[in-house]
């Protein structure tokens, strides 16, 4: 295969330009950092697990009329996807208090919410990505009050078909985090759904134990990380059973 022009590199992700005008190729590696970079590691086949749970919770999505930039697969680390002005957002979505907002408000770990809360963050490293309200989006026009409107809307349609999804293979989706972008198709933009949805960036508790299926594994050192990410894949059914990723990052998986 040809040698891609790389584009940007991430800290989980590398961009290449795609095969055809207006698309990207994305590449998942096993790097992981968390608390602004402070914290690195690996977690083996990490990639390869989250460009499969990716690809599945976004073609589900495709499927009941939520727009992405995903376009395919092509192999166990890399997808195809529509190139997309990335609104500079990360749009968290909560139905139990945990993590930093646990952490804000002195709750307990676990405790439900009372309705699912929308959190805007603006994305920026130097700054350490820092909450931000609707009024700040508007007014320093990272996104128009319209566009605000429908990532709103987006993020709790997704958050309401995602959380049933979860809990049919006995998941909790506790909160997660979401990137949206613009494209522009004749003249008309739309906002899509755009970067990933996987372990990275969702917390994911087993409904009967709580046991985390998730980054908070790498984040806090609970071990077993690759396990956790291997069993959500194993329960949506995109890993055969006791499918284990080697150390170079393949699976038995196609
Ligand atoms: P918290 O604000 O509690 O740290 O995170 C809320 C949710 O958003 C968690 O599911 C977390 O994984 C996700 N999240 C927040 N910031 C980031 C980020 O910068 N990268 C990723 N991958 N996920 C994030």
């Amino acid at each position: 295969m040809a040698r891609r022009r790389q584009i940007y590199e991430g800290k989980a992700k590398v961009l290449f330009e795609g095969p055809e005008p207006g698309t990207l190729v994305t590449y998942f590696k096993d790097d992981a950092t968390a608390f602004n970079n402070k914290k690195r590691g690996t977690i083996t086949g990490k990639g390869v697990i989250n460009n499969r749970i990716s690809e599945y919770l976004m073609t589900r999505l495709g499927e009941i009329g939520v727009a992405t930039h995903f376009v395919r697969r092509l192999n166990m680390r890399e997808q195809l996807v529509r190139e997309v002005e990335i609104i500079p957002l990360e749009v968290v979505v909560r139905n139990v208090a945990a993590g930093s907002l646990a952490q804000r408000f002195g709750m307990a770990e676990g405790t439900p919410l009372p309705r699912s809360i929308v959190e805007y963050y603006y994305k920026s490293d130097e700054l350490g990505d820092p909450m931000v309200g609707e009024e700040h989006v508007t007014a320093f026009g990272w996104a128009t009050p319209q566009e605000i409107d429908e990532i709103l809307s987006l993020a709790l349609r997704i958050n309401d078909f995602l959380s049933g999804l979860f809990l049919g293979i006995g998941i909790r989706l506790v909160d997660f985090k979401l990137e949206f972008g613009r494209l522009w198709e004749n003249e008309q933009m739309r906002i899509v759904l755009a970067d990933e949805i996987s372990p990275d960036s969702c917390r994911l508790w087993d409904v009967a134990s709580n046991e985390k299926l998730d980054k908070d594994r790498f984040r806090r050192d609970l071990g077993k990380v690759a396990e956790a990410y291997q069993e959500v894949a194993r329960r949506l059914g995109i890993l055969p059973e006791g499918g284990a990723v080697d150390a170079k990052g393949s699976t038995s998986i196609q």
